[in-house]
């Protein structure tokens, strides 16, 4: 890829992906040709009350917390999952060939990994973050992309009004879903 791609599809602040670039590897993955699996799963996060932080703890101390929780983020799902960063506080996981069963597991398992962890601010003050995550699964493909967002998007709201700190999943996503395994992995997922 050549540089100015890169830096047009990367954000400065996380080294991650932008929303544009997210937007263009599922316009690619649509196009591809996987009759074995056409559907994808979509993982949204949003930290929690983080204007706060920026309000207790400053603008840079902010932009700490983001850049770590991508990094945390990052070591918390498979090479093969694409992870980006969806606009100002709030990430997106697109596993390309993921069960919701496995979608939902890698979300609390990122929920739990954030919640652990200790962040530091610039001034050297210790800082608990923690985040709320919307999961969804459909198939592949530019029209139906929009419907596992809003999904997503939808579920990620009532892990807020839920009381934040919690994963939640598109009830759309079970019509998708192909097995009993899969359906009994669920609540285990969830827990
Ligand atoms: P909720 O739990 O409902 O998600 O509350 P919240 O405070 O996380 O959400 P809200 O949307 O009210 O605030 C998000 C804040 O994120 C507001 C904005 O100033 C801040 N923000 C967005 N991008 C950046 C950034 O790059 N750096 C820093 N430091 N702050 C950012
Ligand atoms: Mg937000
Ligand atoms: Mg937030």
């Amino acid at each position: 890829m050549n540089q100015l791609k890169v830096l047009a599809e990367t954000d400065g602040l996380t080294s991650l992906l932008n929303r544009r670039a997210l937007d263009r590897i599922v316009e690619r993955l649509g196009e591809e040709n996987t009759p074995e699996d056409d559907h994808i799963a979509l993982i949204l996060m949003d930290i929690d009350h983080f204007k706060s932080i920026n309000d207790n703890y400053g603008h840079p101390a902010g932009d700490r917390v983001l850049a770590q929780a991508a990094e945390l983020l990052r070591g918390s799902v498979r090479t093969t999952d694409i992870v980006a960063r969806f606009g100002g506080e709030e990430f997106a996981v697109l596993l390309p060939a993921g069960d919701l069963s496995v979608a939902i597991s890698v979300a609390r398992k990122v929920r739990i990994a954030l919640q652990e962890h200790s962040f530091v601010t610039p001034a050297g003050e210790a800082l608990k973050v923690t985040a709320s995550f919307g999961v969804a699964r459909g198939r592949r493909g530019p029209e139906e992309w929009h419907r596992l967002l809003a999904q997503a998007d939808a579920a990620l709201y009532q892990a807020k009004a839920d009381g934040r700190n919690r994963v939640r999943f598109g009830l759309h996503s079970l019509g998708h879903i192909t097995s009993a395994t899969e359906l009994e992995a669920i609540p285990t997922a969830a827990a």
